[in-house]
């Protein structure tokens, strides 16, 4: 619906504010180490807020006075929480906010790296995450991601040697690079690839109905999330 009927996608408050976090962190690690403090991700978080407040995916979310407020307050306590994990003028930056456009394994890829950083074994590459962190029986998905980003990497001579899920609520989830891992998210990527490929040809694209549909900003144009729905939670109000 976002990519072949060119709906509306809007951000939604969580989107909009780790969008905001990430930007404050991509400033920050851009800089000098020594220059990498508290104060000065302040200023940064000042700067990039004045841009924020402008921007159309946060003015849609219509927030009162005082939310915007809590929104300011959440955004910064995860900045706070990022110094409490680690202190960032101890951080290699390799790259940070990459642009990969790159082929794997024949099959197109693009994504933006939010950070790569030289550490003792090698590079690692990051992924900052200002969501919750994810119960234990959803880590490997989540962590397909930075796998894929690992074979992205690889396709541009760099080498990854560990990955990293950096939770700014709780703090870190790291792998050392496995190969079986990286194999299985290209694998995927590629089975996704053919998938999409198939559904232009035959102009089908059928609905993967979940929990998660209703948080779906499309519901309205989709019969069967609606009638998921209403299955799982009831009629709307
Ligand atoms: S409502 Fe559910 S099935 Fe429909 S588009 Fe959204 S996520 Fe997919």
């Amino acid at each position: 619906m976002r990519y072949i009927d060119k709906l509306p996608d809007p951000k939604g408050e969580a989107a909009v504010l780790g969008t905001f976090v990430h930007e404050i962190l991509e400033d920050l690690l851009n800089l000098d180490s020594a220059e990498r403090s508290l104060a000065t991700a302040k200023k940064i978080a000042g700067r990039v807020w004045e841009e924020t407040a402008i921007d159309e995916d946060f003015i849609s979310l219509c927030l009162a006075e005082d939310e915007v407020k809590a929104f300011k307050w959440r955004a910064w306590r995860l900045i706070e929480k990022y110094f409490a994990i680690e202190d960032p003028k101890k951080v290699q930056v390799v790259e940070a906010e990459q642009t990969l456009a790159v082929e794997i394994d024949g099959v197109p890829f693009y994504g933006i790296v939010d950070l790569t950083e030289r550490v003792g074994s090698g590079l690692r590459v990051v992924d900052y995450k200002t969501g919750k962190t994810p119960r234990a029986r959803y880590v490997d998905d989540k962590l397909s991601q930075v796998w894929l980003y690992a074979a992205a990497l690889a396709e541009t001579d760099n080498e990854v040697s560990e990955v990293r899920l950096m939770y700014l609520t709780s703090g870190p989830i790291d792998r050392v690079v496995d190969t079986n891992e990286v194999s299985k998210a290209v694998i995927t990527h590629r089975k996704t690839w053919d998938a999409l490929c198939e559904a232009i040809v035959k102009n089908d694209f059928p609905h993967h109905v979940g929990p998660l549909c209703n948080w779906c900003p499309y519901l309205e144009n989709c019969p069967e999330g609606a009638i998921e729905v209403q299955r799982r939670f009831g009629p709307r109000s």
